[in-house]
């Protein structure tokens, strides 16, 4: 192995394998650490994989890359402990042609890798197995990476962070601090196999349509957090994602929240019969636009889960952004090796990049949410309860005149609910989700 590359990249996720392949296609020397035994391996997301950037990346990439079904369906569901009420958005025209509404459910097993062989096919080396401990430094600036490998310490003209939520080398670098615990989401999640016909008739697919479920309110303990199911071929990904604060504050844990979950009324029918083949836990930055990092240094620069950059309002969109940052990374430092500028100075268009594209755009959008979240749990308990049960009252069949039902219901709504806080309530959620 080459002991200098052009550009070394510490992780070969979505943002890493993204910025591989659009050096490597560049023709620029680099060389990709990959702690996994593949990449892949260690990751796991819900997951909708969302692909206008991939599609950039890889021209026509349905026709190869290792999909499962396209979303036509959209459900967001209420719950208290015995009932449901949903939202189902099913779209005709998201079931057209490739690549359809840009968006298939996938696993991460079988995608990571095929992107990474994509880099690797382009030139770029990537190394599994290999932990990155520590970055090089001279003068103040970031000369390479220390593998934790015979041989291990790597020079490069500059170094990318695509080592996910977790990067403590980000933290090494001094870009970003420490997170606290009300930014991070932990997630649960199964994979359940049950026969294809099965998953098309629960879900009311045809072919490799697809279905993103997400359910709120009881099913996963009234915290600030969502239930999720998404239906892949011939498996659903079943799990819940809720702040790390939450489970802290109700003293529960990650699988004891997804039991609760596999088990309400309304889902334990989806799974039945279903057999789990996988499970796996992880952590969403979910702090939005206040958390993103400084993304460049000298020599360095953040991408991806790294740099904070999911969307967590109602798209949970990570991989969409992670590649376009590993892309615009990519695209600055070709243009940075022009100018043989490799300082923060010469590294600047990245972050201009991404404040022009929804990456930060979105993100600034967002930017009120999670603080939302934190500041109205009843939007997450009390709300969807007392929605579910002045349904229950409406629907309840009895010799009760309707009359008297619903002046009951208007009762029960005075009582239970101070009009002026929930107005108040009401404006916050608009202002968090609508304005720009
Ligand atoms: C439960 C859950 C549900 C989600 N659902 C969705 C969804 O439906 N849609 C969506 O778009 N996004 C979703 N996301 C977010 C999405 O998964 C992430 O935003 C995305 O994977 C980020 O990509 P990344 O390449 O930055 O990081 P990662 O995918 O985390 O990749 C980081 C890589 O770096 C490697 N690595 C880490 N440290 C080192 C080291 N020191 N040395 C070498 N290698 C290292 C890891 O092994 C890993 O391969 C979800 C996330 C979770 C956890």
């Amino acid at each position: 192995m080459s002991d200098k590359f052009d550009v070394a990249i510490v992780g070969a996720g979505p943002s890493g394998s993204a910025a591989a392949l659009t050096l490597a296609k560049a023709g620029l020397s680099v060389v990709v650490f990959e702690r996994g035994e593949f990449p892949g391996s260690k990751n796991m997301f819900g997951g909708v994989l969302y692909t206008p950037i991939l599609e950039k990346l890889v021209p026509n990439f349905w026709e190869e890359a290792p999909l499962e079904r396209h979303i036509v369906k959209r459900r967001f569901g209420l719950f208290s402990e015995f009932s449901e009420a949903a939202f189902e958005f099913r779209c005709e025209d998201f079931n057209q042609k490739p690549p359809f509404n840009q968006s298939f459910s996938a696993l991460r097993a079988q995608f990571d890798p095929w992107l990474a062989k994509k880099a690797e096919d382009a030139g770029a080396l990537i190394i599994p197995e290999t932990v990155v401990d520590d970055l090089l430094w001279k003068d103040g600036k970031v000369i390479g990476v220390k593998a934790r490998r015979e041989g291990g310490e790597i020079e490069a003209d500059v170094v990318i962070l695509a080592d996910g939520v977790n990067s403590f080398l980000a933290k090494k670098s001094g870009l970003r601090k420490d997170f606290t615990w009300n930014v991070l989401a932990v997630a649960a999640k199964e994979i359940i196999a049950l026969p294809r016909g099965t998953i098309e008739d629960r879900f009311g697919l045809e072919g490799d349509e697809g279905l993103a479920m997400e359910c709120f309110g009881d099913v996963v303990a009234g915290t600030v957090g969502a239930g999720f199911i998404y239906t892949n071929k011939e498996t659903l990904s079943v799990g819940v994602a809720c702040s790390i604060n939450a489970f802290i504050d109700k003293k529960i844990v990650p699988n004891d929240l997804l039991e609760r979950f596999k088990n309400h009324p309304s889902i334990r029918r989806l799974i039945r019969g279903g057999e789990t083949l996988e499970y796996a836990g992880h952590m969403i930055p979910e702090g939005g636009h206040k958390q993103v990092p400084e993304v460049i240094s000298d020599g360095l620069l953040l991408v991806g889960d790294a740099a904070h950059f999911v969307n967590a309002s109602f798209y949970h969109e990570g991989t969409n952004l992670a590649m376009a940052s590993g892309l615009f990374a990519a695209e600055t430092i070709i243009e940075a090796k022009k100018k043989d500028d490799f300082s923060q100075r010469g590294l600047k268009g990245y972050l201009k990049k991404l404040e022009e594209s929804f990456v930060l755009k979105d993100l600034k959008k967002y930017r009120q949410v999670e603080d939302w979240a934190h500041k109205n749990g009843r939007f997450f308990k009390e709300y969807p309860d007392l929605m579910l049960d002045v349904l229950k009252d409406y629907f309840t069949v009895s010799e009760t005149p309707k009359s008297v039902i619903q002046q009951n219901i208007v009762k029960k709504l005075r009582s239970q609910l101070k009009p002026l806080r929930t107005l108040v309530e009401l404006n916050r959620f608009r202002k968090s989700f609508f304005s720009s």
